[in-house]
């Protein structure tokens, strides 16, 4: 074994969003023996929060509890706008020098595991263009859920006849003028009712045409309890109670949709309607075909889509788009809209692993061939965890879960000398499921390429804060489905300080 190994990391992290730098400041805090890098396959920090810039990009969750559990989020605004949240993931990885650990411009590519070994090989492109090998005990993924490359994009017929300018919110031209414009925003998810009332301020008219309507809700922008206990208990405190507080009514929200459908349907009607006024059509433009939550909520920050509608600047459409033409959009109906720039909010093209390609002893893993493990490792696939918020909450109270049960993982087979954790059935029969549960278009495209969960723990998510908290924190990590095994060729500690020095 040579003295130094170059390009060997105990943990390998890859992607420096929102849960990357999570996942930095838990290794380093709780295993603070552990080397780390992480991998970044753009030349930025921040990942969604720096790459969409389009008019108005906002959270849609509060930042109580898109914010880290250990870090508070200070600023008054509770539903944040893109540059703030970024900023506050840029401070934080200042803060702590995770800065200092991110190799910008590294794209994994591939991973491939060798039991002998117990290590990752990890190809990754670097900027110049080469591939550069790296080596780890563990690799972390931490790349979020789509394709950075590319939106999802329907193809629609005319759209090459269309004079004006057609534009995905994902590639957001920085020199778009719309002022006085007349725009199509094309959708009805969170990116939809967040573009129109941003884009309706100055632009001449906006349409928000939408092929079936979502559950729209508004709330404050502002939470009125955080502002209470602001400058009256201290900071850190006043986080944790707003957190939990936010916690408990977004699974309230949730869990009275999930038994309760039709009067949670009606009641985010009323709201609309009572926004709207009485002779608004809600029963077309805010009547959605599922049931609430079945796909994600829309949140709206004091009502500005139902603003932007009601001063006429914006309205909605409900019907089907027949053709694009010259001048803009012919629907089904026979009505034609007129636009200089139609927008395509037409969402995401999920990916997982960030696109990388897995190995294990040398046979490619299939995800969508494998049953997540308590949503953050997989079936079979030693020492790899991956990021994977909640889709009924905010993403970073399971990222910051994960997090801290990845490092009791590492301390645990440190403890125990073992160098490698391999969930596996032991031939336990279970029924699958799809490991995401919604009904969202982009979710409904990937079906194919999702793991599945199973029909009980550990191999069933949750989907619930409360319960995982338990789980992640405090549950023993040897709980019969993860397997514990030594390698005979592994020396990691020699090569630990071998790369702590280099
Ligand atoms: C517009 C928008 C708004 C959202 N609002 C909310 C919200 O309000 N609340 C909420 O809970 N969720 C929201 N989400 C989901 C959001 O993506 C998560 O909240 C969170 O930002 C995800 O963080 P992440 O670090 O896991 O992933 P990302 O932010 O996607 O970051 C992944 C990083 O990994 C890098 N990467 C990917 N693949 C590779 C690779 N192969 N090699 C190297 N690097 C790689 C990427 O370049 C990127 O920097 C929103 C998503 C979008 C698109």
């Amino acid at each position: 074994m040579p003295d130094a190994v170059p390009n060997y990391f105990d943990v390998l992290i890859v992607g420096a969003g929102l849960s990357g730098i999570g996942a930095a400041y838990h290794l380093q805090t709780a295993c603070p023996g552990k080397s780390y890098a992480i991998l970044e396959g753009r030349n930025a920090i921040g990942g969604t929060w720096d790459l969409f810039r389009y008019p108005g990009v906002r959270s849609d969750s509060d930042m109580y509890t898109l914010g880290y559990r250990f870090r508070p989020w200070r600023d008054a605004k509770a539903i944040a706008d893109g540059p703030s949240i970024l900023q506050y993931i840029r401070e934080t990885a200042a803060e702590y020098g995770i800065d200092k650990k991110i190799r910008y411009g590294h794209r994994a590519i591939a991973a491939s595991w060798s039991s002998t070994d117990a290590r990752w090989t990890v190809e990754v492109a670097t900027p110049g263009g080469a591939t550069q090998v790296f080596t780890c005990s563990f690799v972390y993924m931490c790349s979020g859920y789509y394709n950075y490359s590319e939106g999802y994009m329907p193809g629609w017929p005319g759209m090459d006849r269309f004079t004006g300018k057609i534009v995905h919110p994902q590639k957001w031209p920085e020199d778009l003028g719309y002022s006085d414009k007349r725009v199509i925003v094309i959708g009805s998810g969170a990116t939809a009712v967040t573009l129109v009332p941003a884009m309706a301020e100055t632009a001449g008219h906006v349409y928000m045409l939408q092929r079936s309507p979502s559950y729209i809700l508004s709330l404050p922008s502002q939470d009125m309890i955080a502002g209470v206990l602001r400058g009256r208990i201290p900071a850190r405190l006043a986080y944790t109670i707003v957190r939990w507080k936010n916690v408990l009514i977004s699974w309230f929200l949730f869990h009275r949709s999930r038994t309760q459908p039709e009067k949670m349907k009606h009641w985010m009607m009323d709201l609309a309607q009572k926004a709207l006024g009485p002779d608004y059509d809600v029963a077309t433009h805010f009547n959605p075909r599922y049931r609430p939550w079945d796909q994600r909520l829309c949140l709206i920050p004091d009502g500005d889509l139902f603003r932007a509608i009601r001063s006429g600047k914006a309205s909605m459409v409900t019907d089907e788009i027949e053709t694009f033409t010259e001048t803009g959009i012919r629907l089904r109906s026979g009505r034609e809209l007129a636009a200089d720039i139609i927008i395509t909010a037409t969402g995401l093209k999920l990916q997982l692993m960030g696109g990388m390609q897995l190995c294990v002893d040398g046979a490619p893993v299939t995800l969508s061939r494998r049953m997540t493990y308590k949503g953050m490792m997989y079936g079979d696939v030693p020492n790899l965890a991956a990021s994977f918020g909640y889709t009924n909450a905010s993403w970073t109270l399971k990222a910051d879960l994960t997090a801290e049960y990845v490092c009791r993982l590492l301390n645990y087979m440190d403890a125990h000398h073992y160098t490698t954790c391999t969930p596996r059935k032991h031939g336990e029969v279970l029924g699958e499921e799809p490991a995401v549960d919604l009904t969202s278009g982009y979710i409904q495209r990937a079906l194919d390429e999702l793991p599945k969960q199973g029909s009980k723990r550990p191999w069933r998510l949750h989907q619930n804060y409360a319960l995982d908290l338990l789980e992640f924190r405090f549950a023993n990590v040897d709980d019969g489905t993860m397997e514990f095994t030594r390698a005979a060729n592994a020396s990691p500690r020699k090569e630990n300080s071998a790369a702590a020095r280099a």
